[in-house]
């Protein structure tokens, strides 16, 4: 079935893999973003010469109102969204919670939790069928750190992630009677950009020989799980996580 889906980050990394692969698909991708313009228009390219069509959104998801108009230009793009990926975050450098400003932790909780239950919320209001909606999927972007805790590197991010591993939780059963399922994907250490913009730029090569299957993943691997929940191959699965973390 062919889908409308909005990929919160969508311009660079895991967001970037996922509007590709749904591209293969066929499918019509919203790729939001916050600031990296040409990035998110090599992602369109990228998704329309896999066979999808795709927009690119700017906007900041720990804002109301970029929000909203996120998912209103993805609508009035493609029609009504009926899949939601719920992708964009961030980590800060490598601290100690002592060390940690309160400038910090109110931007890692502001964009990775509020930000992500604001575009959660946006969903829930406008994919339900109960409320008019056409029903559909939604996948949140958890991090394997919820479960680690992440200690004496980043602690609010590990947080930040529980939060969105208790909405997977919640929201799935919330939405359950309204034909939304809600699931989340937990990657591990992936090779993207977000180490480098954590100041670890070498991250992934130097942790990922210590995952027990010996590497990093590939944001093309974390796709592929995102993809599958949203897919109707998925249509008895709700409020489920799935490690994509290489047995970490
Ligand atoms: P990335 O390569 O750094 O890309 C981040 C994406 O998020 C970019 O598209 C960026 O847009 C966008 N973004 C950042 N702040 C935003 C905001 N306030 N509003 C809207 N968009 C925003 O990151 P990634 O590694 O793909 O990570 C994607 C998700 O996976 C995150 O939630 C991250 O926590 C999670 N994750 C990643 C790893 C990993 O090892 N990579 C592991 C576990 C979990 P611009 O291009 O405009 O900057």
């Amino acid at each position: 079935m062919s889908r409308t889906v909005l990929i919160t980050g969508g311009s660079r990394g895991i967001g970037r893999a996922t509007a590709i692969l749904a591209g293969k698909r066929g499918w019509s991708v919203g790729v939001n973003y916050l600031a990296n313009a040409e990035a998110a228009a090599e992602t369109v390219r990228s998704v329309v010469a896999a066979g999808g069509q795709a927009i690119a959104i700017p906007g900041d998801v720990s804002l109301e109102r970029d929000v909203i108009a996120m998912f209103d230009a993805a609508q009035a793009a493609f029609g009504p969204i009926t899949a939601l990926v719920n992708n964009a975050g961030i980590v800060a450098a490598k601290s100690t919670l002592a060390e940690m400003t309160l400038e910090r932790l109110r931007r890692v909780f502001d964009i990775n939790v509020l930000g992500a239950y604001l575009v959660a919320r946006e969903g829930a209001r406008r994919m339900p069928t109960d409320r008019g909606g056409p029903g559909g999927a939604i996948v949140n972007v958890s991090s394997m750190a919820a479960t680690l805790g992440s200690p004496g590197q980043y602690v609010d991010y590990a947080g930040s992630k529980g939060a969105i591993d208790a909405l997977t939780i919640g929201l799935g059963r919330e939405l359950a009677a309204g034909g939304v399922r809600v699931n989340g994907v937990r990657p591990g250490i992936i090779e993207t950009e977000i180490h480098a913009s954590g100041g670890e730029p070498d991250r992934a090569a130097l942790l990922g020989p210590s995952a027990p299957m010996g590497r990093a993943g590939t944001a093309a691997e974390v796709a592929e799980a995102i993809i599958w929940l949203l897919s109707d191959a998925a249509s008895y699965t709700t409020g489920a996580s799935i490690d994509v973390s290489g047995g970490r």
